[in-house]
């Protein structure tokens, strides 16, 4: 039979484990291990391998039989190391149980404190700390955290005590708050934890003991200074717990002079042994420190990324190094203003992170009224069931969006990220009823007019009004951006359609527009209704006539763009959704719409009826508009094109590049090519006509396609909805529940779903480029602006992502990190 190690040993500046360890001991075991290594004072202990958790899980929660052993003697080891004896009443040595997974779970899993605590060796303890009354309260602290967490009465057998911690322990790993740390921290559930088993060392043994928490740098701001809090007289959990206030670390000065001399030159001996900011825990015993866990600390964003460009400057880390530590999608929430983290929540209910910051308004429940309360000085919040391109111009002045249905790439979603406002989508628990003005989550019924505050970042919907801070993007942010962008070998553009929107992209580093979806220009009160007398006109010359109406507005648009973007490259998307979507479906909505227009109300009736589609998203829309009505595309080639020539006329460069949506078939785009081509030369000005490839097929036929295509773009929003079958406006329905039973790792439209749509991706890539050698291919649907899946865009070759403004910073960042290592 093959030996498996279960137990590793340390202690005494030895450890049979090391740093290295991960896997195994755990992030607090191999710590423990090291801290031994480098000859720190840490109480002698063994850490119970990860493995012993797969194990005990796959074995109806039993542990191999071979444990026992190794575990008795991991005990020894102790025991003769401190010359005391497990169990024994006159001498006995006590233990903590504590867990520690690969990845910290801070608060997540078990702790137990003065293991080997019974009836005997609770005398033990007072005959030699030779104080009744601590042995007492540690004997009762035992019972208490035993009861809470094994769920038996304390038995009286350190031995089975033990196995009973231990056992806890494992079972916590799968304690419903771990697994649901783990799920929103994409933290595996298969790597279990380790069980760590350490002699105990007493801080509430007499007021010449204490116990504290410290971290070498300042969590929030990043400072370069200790920060962290202590208790004389207590234990561990006492600051956990915060039954008493603890005391500053600096006031750990004065009560323990000398420990506190050593603990500094621990913290920064180890600090510079991790490379890495510490969160240490120590204890102080009748005057004696030990330390009993550091690990890399958790910090704030904007502690993140001082920490990092700091330490490359005191030369503890690389730039490289650098970019690793700051995750991208943290760094994001930078830039948008926050939540004070010292306000209280009061959570109501909780949506789709769909546009992060934060946004503090009064409810309003339609666009209109956004409007009005708006102009009368009012900060509202607009809330609907669902959005549509008619609420434009309310989500414009609104300070935030709550919508009860709707995924990450639904209306809302992606028209709030576009103009970097908050929103919460998707949020199920939220009855919206538009006509009534009411909103009901739960049991709480608000109405127009009370106040909420939304967190986009976390989806959460907070009652009332709360305070909120700004964002600062620091010399220490820019700095750590211009390694970035040394490093990385993607281009990163954005999806803009307003000279305002590609504006705050530059701002933020865009490198040109990768997405200006057209009809988001139509949306403006005068546009709408020209378009849609383009949509009702019955004849060709009447639809032309109104095109040629519209030609202005969209040329002077592009215009606006091409300026901002001065010799950066813009990709121009022709009309995309169905013409139905553009049109007013309610009764009161058309009639409105026919005096506008002067025409009857049947007409138009009968236009929208026409028009009604069973499934639009696969209906009549993108390219196939384009076949079927040439005349909309032929003037918004006009118009990007007389745009781009007059521009040049001012001295300022410009590269237009013009998109067909939803290819699937390659006649689609040999005859939209055809078209394009027709207008674009009639002009000597440089253009590039080119594909999203957004259906399965296109992809799939990229060989075919790409002869026809100067460049590709992945519309990865319905490239995921047609691969998987999932609506982008429903799946959230059902999502969260297949998230839950680990069937899809993360929302598919929010992160690549990297084996199925991903991988089409890939062969898309492979095809295209192995007819024509350098294609030009990016992405701009949601994922572009995704840290996980912009690692994928580069290992797969993409040349380019394109995201929303306010992404550009974490893509730029991701792009990076890409360079730097595998997804
Ligand atoms: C996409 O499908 O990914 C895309 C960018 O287009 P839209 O979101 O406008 O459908
Ligand atoms: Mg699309």
């Amino acid at each position: 039979m093959t030996h498996i190690k279960y137990v590793y040993t340390f202690g005494d500046g030895k450890a049979e484990g090391s740093g290295s360890l991960r896997d195994l001991l755990g992030g607090k075991g191999a710590n423990l291990a090291e801290m031994n290594r480098m000859g720190l004072p840490v109480p002698p202990g063994f850490t119970v391998t990860t493995e012993v958790c797969t194990y005990y899980y796959q074995n109806g929660k039993q542990v191999p039989a071979e444990l026992k052993k190794q575990v008795m003697d991991g005990m020894s080891h102790m025991e003769s190391l401190l010359g005391c004896r497990f169990g024994d009443s006159k001498n006995p040595l006590f233990v903590s149980v504590r867990s520690g997974a690969k990845s910290s779970m801070p608060g997540m899993m078990e702790t137990i404190l003065n293991l080997g605590l019974n009836d005997q060796t609770v005398k033990g303890l007072a005959s030699v700390s030779g104080d009744a009354t601590f042995a007492q309260e540690s004997y009762a602290r035992l019972k208490h955290m035993y009861q809470d967490v094994v769920g038996n009465s304390l038995p009286q057998d350190p031995w089975e005590q033990l196995w009973g911690a231990i056992s806890a322990v494992f079972s916590s790993w799968n304690g419903k708050r771990a697994v649901e740390y783990r799920r929103i921290h994409r933290i595996p559930h298969d790597w279990g934890t380790a069980c760590n088993v350490q002699a105990m060392v007493f801080g509430n043994w007499g007021d010449n003991s204490g116990t504290g928490v410290a971290f070498t740098r300042n969590p929030s701001t990043g400072d370069k200074k200790l920060f962290g809090e202590f208790l004389t007289q207590a234990q561990g959990e006492d600051i956990v717990a915060g039954i008493r206030t603890p005391k500053s670390i600096d006031e750990m000065k004065n009560d323990f002079p000398e420990s506190y001399c050593e603990f500094q030159k621990i913290a920064e001996k180890l600090e510079k042994h991790f490379r890495d900011m510490q969160d240490m825990e120590f204890t102080i015993q009748r005057g004696k420190l030990w330390m009993l866990q550091t690990r890399n600390g958790k910090r704030t964003a904007k502690a993140a990324v001082k920490i990092a460009v700091d330490m490359v400057a005191e030369g503890l880390i690389q730039k490289e190094e650098a970019l690793l530590r700051v995750d991208p999608e943290q760094a994001g929430h930078m830039l948008h203003p926050m939540i004070d983290p010292k306000a209280k929540r009061e959570v109501l209910a909780k949506g789709l992170p769909a546009s992060p910051g934060a946004a503090v308004g009064r409810i309003v429940f339609n666009a209109d009224d956004a409007v009005d309360w708006t102009e009368r000085g009012e900060k509202v919040i607009l809330v609907r069931a669902e959005t549509s391109p008619e609420d434009i111009h309310g989500m414009h002045v609104a300070k935030g969006i709550l919508t009860s249905r709707g995924g990450m790439t639904s209306h809302a979603a992606v028209v709030a990220r576009g103009m970097g406002k908050t929103c919460v989508a998707g949020c199920g628990a939220a009855e919206v009823s538009e006509e009534k003005k009411q909103l009901r989550i739960g049991k709480v019924s608000l109405k127009e007019g009370d106040w909420i505050t939304l967190d986009g970042s976390t989806g959460e919907v907070i009652s009332g009004s709360l305070p909120t801070v700004s964002p600062e993007i620091s010399a220490d942010f820019e700095q750590l951006m211009k390694w970035a962008d040394q490093k990385r070998t993607m281009k990163v553009r954005t999806n803009a359609d307003t000279p305002k929107d590609a504006e705050n992209a530059l701002k933020f580093g865009a490198e040109g527009i990768g997405l200006c979806r057209t009809e988001h220009m139509f949306f403006d009160k005068e546009r709408i209704n020209l378009f849609r007398q383009m949509i009702v006109a019955d004849s060709l010359e009447d639809r032309k006539k109104a095109l040629s109406r519209l030609k202005p507005f969209q040329k002077e648009d592009f215009k606006g763009i091409f300026r901002v973007m001065n010799g950066l490259p813009v990709t121009v998307r022709l009309l995309d959704p169905p013409l139905h979507e553009l049109l007013p479906h309610t009764a009161q909505e058309i009639e409105a719409l026919s005096h506008e227009l002067d025409i009857p109300v049947e007409r138009l009736q009968n236009k929208v009826e026409k028009l009604k589609e069973f499934n639009p998203m696969l209906g009549h829309r993108g390219c196939r508009l384009g076949i079927t009505y040439p005349e909309i595309y032929e003037m918004q080639v006009e118009a990007i094109m007389e745009a781009a020539s007059e521009v040049s006329k001012e001295k300022i460069k410009v590269f237009p590049e013009i998109e067909i949506p939803l290819v699937g078939l390659t006649g689609e785009i040999i005859a939209m090519r055809e078209l394009c081509e027709t207008i674009c030369k009639r002009f000597s000005i440089p253009y590039k006509i080119g594909t999203m490839i957004e259906v399965p097929r296109a992809a799939f036929r990229a060989d075919a396609i790409a002869p026809y295509a100067d460049f590709f773009s992945f519309g990865t929003n319905d490239l995921t909805q047609m691969t998987l079958g999932i609506s982008r406006d429903d799946g959230f329905r059902f999502l969260p529940e297949y998230e839950r039973r680990s069937m899809v790792r993360t929302d598919p439209f929010q992160t690549i779903d990297f084996e199925g749509v991903g991988e089409l991706m890939r062969v898309c890539v492979e095809k295209g480029r192995k007819v024509k050698p350098g294609l030009e291919i990016g992405i701009c649907g949601e994922h572009g602006g995704d840290a996980e899946s912009v690692i994928f865009c580069h290992e797969i070759g993409l040349d380019y992502v394109s995201c929303s403004p306010f992404r550009v910073p974490v893509a730029r960042l991701a792009a990076a990190q890409a360079v730097l290592k595998k997804r």
